[in-house]
């Protein structure tokens, strides 16, 4: 078995060894590489201990030294090293009280969480592989090291990470392991946020987002994200639909592109739907005025998450306008309307969505459906042609005109700007100056 250590990460290992300590590469690249992924960075473990490792390298940054990490920068890229460790006892079911180093690789491999992680691999002494990673790997396995129980009671994050890798792996957990996660997920609650959050959204960002679902079997999002509960607990008796609001949810992820953005705005899109479900007389259901709903149920979700204002606000404009123009009554008019108050820029994104939507709907009406959004991106194309104004930037008068003509600044003005463009958006050849000078005067008459 021969992984390609890139020169930059083999630098460090050969002058760690030249300075008479062990050094391997370790866990996520070594998995990756056994697997024909691309690794994300390179770990390296050492029997060496971190003042040894700083005094060894010109650029080193002090990560976790109480942990025993020291960052090596080479060529601008931080590499990890992290001395042999052994760590003692996890009161808390987060982080052990203390650690201890080690000289021993085995040490160190058996404190980490899943065997296809616990693998360590050196250019000559090979793959070192003492739990059974590399088979776990040919069945597709995630299972912790050592006992379950024991290591999931240690730290409870690994519940989620469990997850998170049958995610980004494809594999299935097994058995014994998914078990003792069922009696450890209450202590989720003591993990913080912020770890919560990189693990849940490298799951929501996978190749397989469906795997929410196995949070939810498990009992995981009833700790983390009972909205989706709500979700899939959510019936939706109507022809459009062919399952639940979470299963849609769901399809919806898997139909868009996987940035924090596309598949946090899928996974809320519908949040609303549970407080929305009114069942007429003929035992249908109808979810007006759910994407208006959701919006505040979504910013909360994802600021409780600590996610980062760009993802909030992309992704909650999303769950806004997700159903627009589906009704199948759009005009000219009130497509360039709903354009300019989306901003054209979030476009594309909405059509994502929009699509992606269809895909997890029942087969319904499907031609009028799709000759809709075939209609709403003619629309779109043409609106790229003509370019017409769309914003009060793009009036063919500004603040300094409207002032020259009389219009004292302040809040008169800005009304008179929202109504001007409001005039244009229903007919865009009004936007000239004589035209808009022409409706100010009317306007100040009237
Ligand atoms: P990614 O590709 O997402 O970075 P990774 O496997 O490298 O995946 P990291 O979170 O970067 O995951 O952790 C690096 C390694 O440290 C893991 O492969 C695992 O061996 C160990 N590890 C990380 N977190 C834990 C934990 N909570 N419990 C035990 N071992 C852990
Ligand atoms: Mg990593």
């Amino acid at each position: 078995m021969k992984i390609k250590v890139p020169q930059d990460a083999l630098w460090i290992l050969r002058k760690l060894n030249q300075a008479g300590y062990e050094a391997y590469v370790v866990g996520g690249c070594v998995r990756d590489s056994l697997m024909g992924r691309e690794p994300n960075d390179w770990d390296i473990t050492t029997s060496a201990k971190p003042l040894e490792v700083k005094a060894l390298f010109r650029r080193t940054i002090d990560t976790g030294l109480q942990h025993g990490t020291v960052t090596v920068m080479n060529h601008g890229v931080g590499y990890e090293v992290t001395t042999y460790r052994l760590d003692g006892d996890y009161s808390d079911h987060r982080r052990p009280e203390s650690v201890t180093y080690s000289e021993n690789l085995a040490d160190d491999l058996m404190r980490r969480d899943f065997t296809i992680n616990a693998m360590a691999y050196h250019p000559e002494k090979g793959l070192v592989d003492l739990y059974g990673g590399a088979e776990d790997m040919e069945k597709k396995e995630i299972r912790a090291v050592g006992d379950p129980d024991a290591r999931f009671n240690e730290d409870a994050l690994r519940i989620l990470r469990a997850v998170r890798f049958a995610a980004q792996l494809g594999f299935t957990i097994e058995s014994a392991t998914r078990e003792a996660i069922r009696n450890h997920v209450e202590d989720l609650g003591l993990i913080s946020v912020e770890r919560i959050e990189t693990e849940l959204t490298k799951l929501i960002c996978s190749a397989h987002p469906e795997e929410l679902e196995e949070l939810y079997d498990l009992g995981i999002t009833a700790k983390i994200l009972p909205e989706f509960d709500r979700m899939m607990e959510t019936s939706q008796n109507t022809p459009y639909h062919y399952t639940d609001v979470g299963h849609h949810t769901i399809a919806v992820m898997q139909h868009v592109s996987p940035t924090k953005v596309m598949r946090y705005a899928a996974l809320l899109h519908d949040v609303g739907k549970p407080d929305c479900r009114f069942t007429d007389e003929n035992g249908q259901d109808h979810f007006y005025g759910h994407p208006e709903k959701g919006v505040p149920i979504a910013v909360d979700v994802m600021k409780r998450l600590k996610l980062d204002n760009k993802t909030i606000d992309g992704a909650s404009l999303l769950v806004l306008w997700h159903d627009f123009g589906m009704k199948g009554d759009l005009t000219e008019t009130t497509f360039r309307k709903g354009v300019s108050r989306m901003g054209i820029e979030n476009f594309p994104a909405y059509l994502e969505i929009r699509r992606a939507d269809m895909e997890g709907q029942s087969d319904y009406q499907k031609e009028k459906k799709e000759a809709d959004f075939a209609r709403i991106r003619e629309m779109y194309d043409r609106l790229l042609l003509e370019k017409p104004a769309l914003t009060v930037r793009e009036l063919a008068v500004d603040g300094k005109a409207l002032m020259e003509a009389g219009i004292p600044a302040g809040p008169e003005m800005g009304e008179i700007l929202k109504h001007l463009l409001d005039y244009v958006l229903e007919d865009p050849e009004r936007n000239t100056r004589d035209t808009l000078l022409e409706e100010v005067a009317c306007l100040r008459k009237s």
